[in-house]
């Protein structure tokens, strides 16, 4: 995904838009959640922002990043986030890198980096060092196996006429 359009370069704005992240993940950790942070800025407005509510909310899939884009995709009433930005406080962690690929953000931008993360307990180079790693020797086996119906749904989507394709 090679870039030409200067997605890679940093400016003014991206300082500014990094600092509100920061700053609300650092608000975040007053209010008893973790410290992370994040803002989706389309067209120079945030659209969403986000906190880590892991364990305010009792759900481990609740990450600042997740949690911005879910608002800003509410804001705009759509699923793709092509034109917009992701700042965020912290280098994202995989499950997030991975729903901003999904949101097709068209640039991710970070403060910390993992190592930060680390030195506060979160520890997310051990997830990267993981899918780096054969699955044979993940802690958590994740196991395939097929069952009669397991081509159904995908033959039912290919069939259907009318789908929102993402
Ligand atoms: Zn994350």
């Amino acid at each position: 995904m090679t870039r030409s359009d200067g997605a890679h370069r940093l400016d003014d704005d991206d300082e500014r838009w990094l600092t509100e992240a920061v700053a609300l993940a650092t608000s975040n950790v007053a209010e008893g959640g973790g410290p992370f942070g994040a803002v989706v800025v389309l067209d120079g407005v945030v659209i969403g922002t986000g906190q880590n509510r892991v364990t305010r909310d009792n759900d481990p899939t609740a990450h600042a990043e997740v949690q911005a884009i879910r608002a800003a995709c509410r804001a705009i009433g759509g699923f793709s986030l092509d034109r917009a930005t992701l700042y965020t406080s912290c280098e994202p962690c995989p499950l997030c890198l991975a729903a901003c690929l999904w949101s097709r953000a068209r640039r991710v931008v970070y403060a910390a980096n993992r190592d930060d993360a680390a030195r506060a307990g979160f520890d997310d180079s051990l997830f990267y060092d993981l899918f780096a790693a054969d699955r044979g020797t993940w802690p958590m086996p994740v196991v395939g196996h097929r069952v009669p119906a397991t081509s159904e749904p995908m033959d039912a989507w290919l069939a259907r006429p009318t789908k929102v394709e993402y």
